[in-house]
């Protein structure tokens, strides 16, 4: 080691008075001393005679160096430390920066001492060790954000039917997590939540401290439990029912088995043909005038009336139908053609004095009447074609004769006198005496 002496040299005379002028001598220091004058050795006797050479030493206390370390005085953040900012020689200073609120360590985030960066460790803490001079520290790159991250595309608390996604905005975002586990985005920038049996917890975080958290559902389908019914069963047609999804608006429809109400059939109609020979059965459904049903009878028939000379005989006709709805029907059909008379012309016959005669007429075999005529137009007695023996009056009747006779009978009484036979009149006074 160098030792640099600084010796200044007095001359006096001997016998002389020694001077002290109280001058103070100094010693430079250095980084780890300063040095206070402490006295002179051996101690200077002012005004002392000087009788021999005599060597003075100034004496030295060292006195140890602090430095000072100055912390940056800014928003958004403080330095924390123990002890203080003033350091001995050789000490060190140790740091955490600590971000208020808000602000965070940007992307030029760094930290400084005396203009060079320094690095904390891996538990944030900044360290200055050997300190030899004053530090001045200075931080860079400190931001702001004072908003909390955006979750977009979803809801907290819903329930999903199917995977879904989300995005975030935040401007300084720092992670995503589901369920506690980093995820990343696709190249789109969605966050993809697949289905999974239990509620997923969402988690955004930016660098600023600010977070949020969503809790979500992701089913694997949608869930019907609530189906109505949609009132729409047909007589053969099963109704349906619909639910809407118990998580969104998806709907589902669905058969009920069974649930047709079938026909509600009004009685049956029955049409005949006039003849007898069909018979149609019809039926329609109350429900839908569109469903109608027919069926057409088996016809059987059977003589129910025999002709007369004068009258139709009657057939009556049964359908019987093979669909079980339709109930026997019957219908009487007068269509079988009267026979006609088979008349035998009776000639007249002149009575005797012993045998009754008679009038012209005919007479049917068949029902045994008798006519006036050849037509049958005109039917008469048995007794009033008999003419009496002679010396009788004859009783031709007109019991059956109709208006035009009696005014044929009119006329003959208004011609009375005349050429007319005494039976006729006697005949007609007689019947209008009654
Ligand atoms: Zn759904
Ligand atoms: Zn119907
Ligand atoms: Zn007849």
């Amino acid at each position: 080691m160098l030792l640099q002496v600084q010796v200044k040299l007095i001359i006096y005379e001997y016998g002389a008075s020694l001077i002290y002028n109280r001058q103070t001598p100094s010693k430079e220091g250095d980084t780890q001393y300063r040095y206070e004058f402490s006295g002179w050795s051996p101690a200077i006797a002012d005004g002392a005679t000087v009788g021999s050479a005599a060597l003075y030493s100034a004496t030295f206390t060292p006195i140890l160096n602090y430095y000072t370390v100055t912390l940056p005085q800014e928003n958004g953040y403080s330095i924390n430390y123990t002890g203080n900012t003033s350091i001995p020689y050789n000490g060190d200073f140790s740091f955490t920066v600590d971000f208020d609120e808000g602000y965070y360590s940007g992307e030029n985030f760094a930290v400084k001492v005396n203009g060079t960066a320094i690095q904390s460790d891996d538990n944030g803490v900044f360290n200055i060790t050997g300190i030899t001079e004053d530090k001045q520290i200075t931080i860079e790159g400190v931001e702001y954000d004072g908003e909390i991250p955006v979750i977009k595309s979803i809801e907290d608390g819903k329930t999903y039917c199917e995977a879904t996604n989300f995005t975030v905005e935040d401007d300084s975002l720092d992670s995503v997590k589901i369920n506690g586990n980093i995820v990343t985005p696709d190249a789109d920038g969605f966050y993809i939540v697949i289905p999974a049996a239990e509620p997923q917890t969402i988690t955004v975080a930016d660098k600023a401290g600010n977070s949020i958290s969503y809790t979500i559902t992701v089913n694997d389908g949608h869930t019907f439990t609530n189906y109505v019914s949609n009132n729409d069963a047909a007589c053969t047609v099963d109704g349906t029912e619909t639910a809407k999804c118990d998580y969104c608006d998806t709907t589902d429809t669905k058969t009920i088995v069974d649930s047709a109400i079938g026909h509600n059939w009004n009685e049956a109609a029955y049409v005949w043909s006039e003849d007898g020979k069909f018979c149609t059965a019809s039926r329609t459904c109350r429900n839908d005038a569109n469903h109608k049903e027919e069926a057409t009878a088996v016809i059987t028939s059977e003589q129910s009336k025999a002709a007369t000379c004068t009258e139709k005989g009657e057939t009556t006709y049964s359908a019987v139908f093979t669909v079980d709805w339709a109930d026997e029907q019957i219908k009487t059909v007068a269509d079988i053609p009267a026979t006609g008379h088979a008349l035998e012309k009776v000639p007249a016959k002149e009575p005797t004095e012993t045998a009754e005669g008679n009038i012209e007429c005919w007479y049917c075999e068949i029902c045994g009447k008798y006519f006036k005529d050849e037509n049958a137009q005109t039917e008469i007695s048995k007794e009033q074609i008999v003419i009496p023996v002679n010396g009788t009056e004859s009783i031709i009747s007109t019991e059956t004769g109709d208006d035009s006779n009696i005014a044929l009978w009119i006329v003959v009484i208004l011609a009375a006198g005349t050429a007319i036979t005494g039976a006729v009149l006697c005949n007609r006074k007689r019947k209008y005496k009654r």
